[in-house]
C-alpha cells in the first residue's frame, strides 16, 4: 500500500497573502518514518541514472537534496540566495511575480559533463527551477533531470520546463 504523504504536509490558507494555499512540508520532515519514505520515493525513480551530483535550491531544497545526494551516493551543491557564497561564483536573475531574485554557485562547483540533479521541494510556476538549470548549464554539467517534492499542477511549472530533461515529483495538488 502507498504511504500517505498527503496527511503530512499542511495546506495553509491565504499565506503567504490572501489567495495562495501555501503547502507546509515542515510536518513530513518532522515525522521520522514520512520522511525517511519520502526520500526512498523521491530516489527511487533516479536509481540506475548515475547522478553524480545533487544540486539543491536554498533553502528547503537544501534539506531534501541533501538526503537524495546521501541516497543516491552523489555529491551535494547548494544553489543559494545572493550573499550567501563567496567568491568567484556563476550566477542567474530570474523574475519573481514582483522584481527578481538571483541564484548563485560556486565557479568551479560541478565538474564538466558531471551527471546532475536539481531538487527543491515545490514546483509553483517553473520559474526557480528554470534559473537552477540554466546554472547548472552555465556551470557545464550534465544534467539528468529534476526532483521536487510537490508540484503545483495548475501553475504551469511543467510547461515551463519543457519535456526535454525529465522532471519528477511526488506529490500534485
Ligand atoms: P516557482 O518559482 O513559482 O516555481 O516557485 C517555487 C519556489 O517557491 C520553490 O523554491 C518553493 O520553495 C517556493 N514555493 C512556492 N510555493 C510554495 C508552497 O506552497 N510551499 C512551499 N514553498 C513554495
Amino acid at each position: 500500500m502507498s504511504f500517505d504523504f498527503d496527511s503530512l504536509i499542511r495546506a495553509v490558507a491565504d499565506f503567504p497573502k490572501p489567495g495562495v494555499t501555501f503547502r507546509d512540508v515542515t510536518p513530513l520532515l518532522a515525522d521520522a518514518g514520512g520522511f525517511a519514505r519520502c526520500i526512498d520515493a523521491m530516489a527511487e525513480p533516479w536509481q540506475g541514472s548515475e547522478v553524480q551530483a545533487v544540486c539543491g535550491i536554498e533553502s528547503r531544497g537544501f534539506i531534501f537534496g541533501a538526503a537524495l545526494a546521501q541516497k543516491l551516493h552523489a555529491g551535494f551543491v547548494p544553489l543559494r540566495k545572493p550573499g550567501k557564497l563567496p567568491p568567484p561564483l556563476v550566477e542567474v536573475d530570474y523574475a519573481l511575480e514582483y522584481g527578481t531574485d538571483r541564484l548563485q554557485a560556486r565557479s568551479d562547483a560541478l565538474r564538466p559533463g558531471e551527471r546532475t540533479l536539481i531538487v527543491d521541494d515545490v514546483l509553483a510556476t517553473g520559474g526557480t527551477l528554470a534559473a537552477a538549470r540554466e546554472l547548472v548549464e552555465k556551470l557545464g554539467a550534465n544534467l539528468v533531470g529534476a526532483s521536487v517534492l510537490i508540484e503545483l499542477d495548475a501553475l504551469g511549472g511543467r510547461e515551463r520546463w519543457g519535456a526535454d530533461v525529465r522532471l519528477h515529483s511526488l506529490l500534485h495538488y
